[in-house]
């Protein structure tokens, strides 16, 4: 078989038919039986998988050649093999540390991940898509449109490159880059095992966030994993998140909540709602205390995320009171609530403002 045949590794399935035309899957993501079984077919002894692997995830190896434990003579027989790992194309440091990449995938699509340190915690907030098509009228990448999924590979290798950039382990994914990965759920699973069995994270430690995408919710609860749920609801009735949020017209919230309850009871596991704050539009009391309503009973806890101006929308961030008093009503409805001040602000890298933009 010749070097370039990599055909044991299994080709990703997809939900769209736009992926890009790689004739060789790429290294990433692959499993260490998987890799094992690889360089087998290259001719190569078993342990040399164990090793692949290593120097993928672990070192971080970028090209095969330059796998010093391998011989020469077969580094340079499969040194063209990609690995699968994309090119920083640009990085920017907001004040609090938050790092921003614009990261170049093969086929020359641009995404954005970032990078949020904390004390004891490096958080990596990965995109699923190029763009995004669910234009939620608040966020910045779906006024962008839309490209394609990523593959599986394209996910962890946001993880391996902020590893690599800060010289630590990260600890913590949240999957609230750009897209909606409920929209590419083979490659977005797919990615979630290999992060936690090859690069090593916790699925507690793994966040997946979603809009909502009908069915969607119960296939995922139905992979029986342990990472968290993180529902964007932004408003507490149909007529409020139909107008933030287009896909709420044929998939209405109490169709959205009869799933999450459906995910509760399979997984045993909380689900979070996310509400961002829009001054006067979704943020007085009385929209509090009808979340806590709709809430009540279920096991759930309520991230408010105050909004992050945009250039294309003309909403206002609540002031602190504002937000402070919406957060009272629902800890008076014994609501467990968290206000998530969004890091990263300066460098457009906060929640919602991922575009390819250099700043
Ligand atoms: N498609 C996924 C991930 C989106 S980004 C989802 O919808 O959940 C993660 C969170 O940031 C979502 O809750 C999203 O609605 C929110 N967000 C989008 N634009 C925002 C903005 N301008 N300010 C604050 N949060 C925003």
């Amino acid at each position: 078989m010749s070097a370039k045949s990599v055909s044991v590794l299994p080709s990703p399935k997809t939900d769209t038919p736009q992926q890009p035309n790689i004739s060789i899957p790429p290294l990433l993501g692959a499993s260490v039986e998987e890799l094992t079984a690889w360089v087998h077919d290259q001719g190569q002894p078993a342990y040399r998988g164990k090793q692949l692997h290593d120097w993928i995830y672990q070192k971080g190896v970028r090209s095969l050649s330059d796998i010093s434990v391998f011989s020469k003579q077969w580094r340079a027989e499969v040194a063209e093999i990609p690995i699968g790992r994309s090119k920083i194309h640009y990085r920017s440091v907001a004040p609090d540390g938050t790092v921003k990449y614009l990261l170049q995938l093969a086929d020359g699509q641009i995404i954005e991940s970032v990078g949020i340190p904390t004390e004891k915690r490096l958080t990596v907030c990965v995109s699923s898509q190029v763009g995004c098509p669910m234009a939620c009228d608040f966020c910045a990448t779906g006024k962008g449109g839309y490209k394609r999924n990523l593959a599986r590979h394209e996910i962890v290798d946001q993880v391996l490159t902020v590893q690599e950039d800060f010289q630590q382990r990260v600890s913590h994914v949240v999957f609230m880059g750009m897209g909606e990965p409920l929209l590419n759920t083979d490659h977005l699973i797919g990615a979630i095992q290999s992060l936690n069995k090859d690069v090593g994270i916790g699925q507690r430690n793994l966040t997946v966030s979603t809009v909502g995408i009908r069915d969607r919710i119960r296939q995922l609860a139905q992979h029986q994993l342990q990472v968290t749920l993180a529902v964007s609801l932004h408003a507490p009735n149909q007529t409020l998140r139909e107008q933030l949020i287009p896909s709420a017209h044929s998939y209405p919230i109490e169709d959205l909540l009869a799933e999450c309850r459906e995910y509760v009871e399979i997984t045993g596991r909380r689900v979070s709602f996310e509400y961002i704050l829009l001054a006067g539009v979704n943020d007085f009391p009385e929209h509090a205390l009808e979340l806590a309503k709709r809430l009540r009973g279920f096991q759930s806890h309520v991230n408010l995320i105050p909004y992050n101006p945009i250039e294309e929308a003309d909403y206002k961030r609540p002031n602190q009171n504002r937000i402070q008093a919406f957060v009272k009503v629902l800890q008076q409805q014994k609501i467990a609530v968290s206000v998530r001040y969004s890091r990263g602000l300066e460098a457009d890298a906060a929640c919602g403002q991922l575009r390819v933009s250099k700043k």
